[in-house]
């Protein structure tokens, strides 16, 4: 695959800025790209990466067929380390040289001060850098304040609150902005056109704005999910908050580890939200019940955002939901 920043979708403003730091000679040596999770910020940092490295740019965009641009496209440039991203946690010794450093991948640190191997520049890209802890990140603040030149530092995150100050203050910021609807379902036409519209539909509406956020809600168990929400939110009967929260219980598997169960419950609350910001707008809610239905599910992606147990977060998700209903049935009867 080769990266260009006509393949970017959406991202305008990014792109405008970042490109126009070739075109001006302005590049930082540090960047910080800020988008929800799906947004594209994987594919926007190797498009930089590409564009850095090239051998023989034009338009301030990547030739695509220079020797680095074809080992770039072959995920195999020498110069170019992308931190995996399977683990919770960034360690020390991804940043710097230990005894017994892992297979294969060397430390940050080694990466940007070797010589590079094409001549022209080195990258690393850190996704997802809420991951770095205290300790990792101060291994490598000096680097990250004053690179070795010709080396670019790229790292994303999607809640950049998380991170140490001391790394947010060094990097340049370039937020990656949610994708309007109307491309989202343009684009889903055209990547999953096997999903059923309506399930695309579902999607655009649940992605807030992130076209991987769409793919994965379109092309997986959420539509099934949501029809089963459909059917036991039929009625505003409190029973059937507890019928939602052992539909969710019941689908948490073995094989799920806490991010699994997080994830799937997170697909369960904003699907809750939706069901219940259509059934106002049908009148079939009060405003009262919905507002107070709206908020138990907002404090419970706020909770399991803070790590609380998926299973408490559901229950009491159900319970508080279950006593907005109790509501709505006094009102209305
Ligand atoms: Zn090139």
């Amino acid at each position: 695959m080769s990266y260009h920043w006509r393949n970017l979708l959406g991202m305008e403003s990014a792109v405008r800025e970042l490109r126009g730091s070739f075109a001006e000679n302005r590049l930082n040596h540090a960047y910080l790209l800020v988008g929800a999770a799906g947004a594209g910020k994987d594919t926007l940092a190797r498009t930089l990466a590409a564009r850095f490295l090239c051998h023989s740019p034009a338009d301030n965009d990547a030739c695509g067929q220079c020797v680095s641009c074809q080992m770039f496209a072959e995920n195999n440039h020498p110069d170019f380390l992308a931190l995996p991203r399977d683990t919770r946690y960034l360690t020390v010794a991804q940043f710097v040289e230990r005894d017994s450093p892992a297979e294969n991948i060397p430390p940050v640190l080694t990466m940007v001060n070797l010589k590079p191997a094409l001549g022209h520049g080195r990258v690393v890209v850190i996704a997802d850098a809420e991951r770095l802890r205290d300790e990792a990140a101060n291994a490598f603040l000096k680097t990250l304040e004053e690179p070795p030149p010709e080396s670019l530092l790229i790292l994303t995150a999607a809640a950049p609150k998380l991170l140490p100050n001391t790394v947010v203050s060094r990097c340049r910021r370039v937020l990656v902005t949610p994708l309007p609807p109307p491309v989202i379902s343009a684009e889903l036409a055209r990547r999953a056109p096997a999903a059923p519209a309506e399930a695309r539909a579902l999607a655009a509406e649940l992605s807030g704005g992130s076209l991987g956020e769409a793919l994965r809600l379109a092309t997986g168990e959420a539509f099934a999910d949501w029809q089963k929400l459909q059917t036991l939110w039929r009625e505003f009967t409190p029973a059937a908050a507890a019928r939602w929260a052992e539909e969710i219980i019941g689908g948490f598997t073995k094989e799920m580890d806490g991010d699994a169960k997080r994830k799937f419950l997170a697909d369960w609350l904003n699907m809750g939200a939706l069901q219940i910001r259509q059934n106002l707008r049908r009148g079939q809610l009060s405003g009262w019940a919905a507002s107070v239905g709206l908020t138990a599910l907002w404090t419970a992606g706020e909770r399991l955002n803070a790590n609380v147990r998926p299973e408490l977060v559901a229950l009491t998700a159900a319970l508080n939901c279950f006593a907005a209903l109790k509501e709505q049935l006094k009102i209305t009867n």
